[in-house]
């Protein structure tokens, strides 16, 4: 079977997933939401998506009635994605969200709870984890081809533009680029070295405060400290260009990605030389495909998407915030 997918707030990411999504062999568009009745009617004409499947924020709930939709993927700002996803779980629905799946913890939370209650999945849109590259490297780690681990580097950023954006407004947004470019190196610390860290130190650094307002991160550079030793040194900003790129050292080798997170083709190479892995699809078709096989199948991916995984995060997340603001070393878990 292919699952049957709405889409959420038709902006710029949402543009991209849907042209991957012409690709894929089990995800399709069957439904559309927004708040615009220009975009219904030009994306349902583009995507042939019929009248009875476009949706408004207002109606949105009676997506539960239409068995032409099994999952709704929330791909608006920020701050919307928590009522949105507890609501189309309450529709009946599985969600996909996109990054970062809440503005914190408490938020992420609330959101698993919702939908486990609701019987339905959550996951969350985090491309990165069926990379085929990057499971290349998850899959030399694990064969113990780097050896024992020491040091992650994770950089990730680039010099934001329009100072209007709903990015930089932390209403919409929940803070600066920790929680959109920044969640990448964290996200990818987690998932390279393949541990839960245990403790996170942090420095803000910003130089435009009028550009990078209260509560909006423009610099942030984090420490995570994981159980065996293994240490991590993150930058996150909305400052410098051409910081895209991963770095895993072990004691018999090391894995170094640029591109690492964007969208790609993620290129890099080991001690053994280039990476030969490289993927030849879009990531976002690779990911709904792997999404509906997740949700129509019950198959586990390698790397976790679910609505836990996301809350690992944010718990991350909130933790280098605090110590940021307060200089301390934080302890996780
Ligand atoms: P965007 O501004 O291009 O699109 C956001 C859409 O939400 C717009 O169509 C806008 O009209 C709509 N919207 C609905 N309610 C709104 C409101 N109250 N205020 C403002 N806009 C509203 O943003 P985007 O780049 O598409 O980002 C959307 C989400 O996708 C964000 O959560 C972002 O972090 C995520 N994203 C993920 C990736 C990825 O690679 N996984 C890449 C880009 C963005």
């Amino acid at each position: 079977p292919v699952l049957k997918v709405a889409l959420m707030g038709l902006g710029g990411y949402a543009t991209r997933v849907a042209e991957a999504m012409q690709q894929c062999k089990r995800a399709k568009i069957t439904g559309l939401v927004s708040g615009t009745p220009e975009k219904l009617k030009s994306w349902g004409e583009k995507y042939a998506v019929p009248e009875k499947n476009r949706y408004n924020y207002e109606n949105a709930d009676a997506i539960k009635n239409n068995p032409d939709i099994d999952a709704v993927y929330v791909i608006t700002p920020n701050a919307l994605h928590h009522d949105l996803v507890i609501r189309m779980a309450g529709a009946g629905k599985h969600v996909i969200c996109e990054k970062p799946m809440g503005l914190n913890a408490r938020e992420g939370k609330e959101m698993v709870a919702a939908c486990k209650k609701a019987g339905k999945k959550l996951l969350v849109g985090y491309r990165m984890h069926f990379e085929p590259a990057t499971l290349e490297v998850i899959r030399m780690r694990n064969a113990g081809e780097f050896g024992t681990l020491r040091f992650f580097q994770g950089l990730c950023g680039f010099r934001i533009g329009d100072p209007t954006q709903w990015r930089l407004n932390k209403a919409l947004a929940g803070g600066g680029a920790l929680m959109d470019i920044g969640i990448y190196a964290l996200n990818g610390a987690r998932y390279m070295v393949g541990e839960e860290p245990v403790w996170v130190t942090a420095q803000e650094t910003k130089t435009d405060p009028v550009k990078f307002k209260e509560g909006v991160d423009e610099t942030i550079t984090f420490q995570l400290g994981f159980p065996g030793g293994i240490m991590a040194s993150c930058l996150s900003t909305y400052n410098m260009n051409n910081l895209d790129r991963f770095f895993l050292d072990g004691d018999n080798g090391f894995a170094e990605l640029q591109p690492a997170a964007g969208y790609g083709p993620v290129k890099g190479r080991t001690h053994k030389g280039p990476l030969q892995v490289q993927a030849t699809l879009p990531q976002q078709t690779i990911q709904m495909d792997a999404m509906a096989a997740i949700l129509l199948d019950g198959t586990d991916p390698v790397v976790p998407v679910d609505g836990e995984e996301a809350v690992r995060d944010l718990v991350i997340i909130d933790a280098i915030y605090q110590a940021a603001k307060t200089g301390e070393k934080i302890k996780l878990g």
